[in-house]
């Protein structure tokens, strides 16, 4: 059973190695989405995977960093883009988020990527 919780940051960045001309090379900023899913047995007393609150309380860290920040300027996400930004979180998230199965970016509502850890 995989169960989810949905994130909303609000953050700037652009990406640094793409040409002048491209319009992603300017500064702007995303309300990105983070999926973050974790994968379980069901407690069969519970009845659940995991409780959703501790994948809030495992992503807080995390929101606290990317929150109305420039994402460039944080350690690890020089060139920020959705990829490298769900990598980003997936490396931080796994030794404290036990099950970990996926880390979802949307940067808008037509585009994103996931990552499983490989
Ligand atoms: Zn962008």
């Amino acid at each position: 059973m995989q169960v989810f919780k949905e994130f909303q940051i609000e953050a700037a960045h652009l990406l640094p190695n793409l040409p002048d001309t491209h319009k992603c090379r300017r500064l702007h900023g995303h309300s990105f989405l983070i999926l973050v899913t974790v994968e379980g047995q069901l407690d069969p007393q519970l009845g659940w995977v995991i409780d959703f609150a501790d994948i809030s309380l495992a992503f807080r860290p995390l929101f606290e960093k990317l929150d109305h920040h420039y994402l460039n300027e944080i350690e690890g996400l020089e060139n920020p883009t959705s990829e490298n930004l769900a990598h980003w979180i997936w490396e931080r998230l796994v030794t404290a988020l036990p099950g970990l199965a996926s880390v979802q970016v949307k940067e808008t509502c037509t585009a994103g990527c996931i990552y499983r850890g490989v």
